[in-house]
């Protein structure tokens, strides 16, 4: 009731980052889409010398977590386990996790989809 069935369609994928004994939760569209801690994410990568996140990564759930996690600076050196509320992770999201990985300094990112795939970074 009100309620979207599981499905493919990413429209309503949540996503929920564990690190560290925190839980951040995301959302497709979410704060990631307009914030500008986006914006300084990707200043922060070109002074890295990183790819700066892609635009779709940070559009999705799994972005828009990281971004969060990002935000609180929690994650240097620690492993973090992201879990998807969707059947699968878009290639998008998959071409963008292990920068997105390095940038929030994570020794390893662990991403469990809805079916019960396990993704590793670094692989
Ligand atoms: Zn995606």
């Amino acid at each position: 009731m009100g309620i979207p069935a599981a499905t493919t369609d990413d429209a309503f994928t949540l996503s929920r980052l564990d690190i560290d004994g925190h839980s951040f939760f995301g959302i497709n569209g979410g704060v990631a889409n307009s914030d500008d801690a986006a914006r300084t994410l990707q200043k922060l990568a070109a002074e890295l010398g990183h790819k700066g996140p892609t635009f779709q990564l940070l559009r999705h759930a799994e972005g828009d977590v990281l971004l969060q996690g990002f935000n609180r600076g929690n994650g240097q050196g620690k492993s973090a386990t992201l879990y998807v509320d969707n059947l699968f992770v878009c290639q998008g999201c998959k071409s963008g996790l292990n920068n997105m990985r390095r940038l929030l300094g994570l020794e390893k990112l662990t991403v469990i989809d809805r079916a019960g795939n396990v993704l590793v970074w670094p692989r």
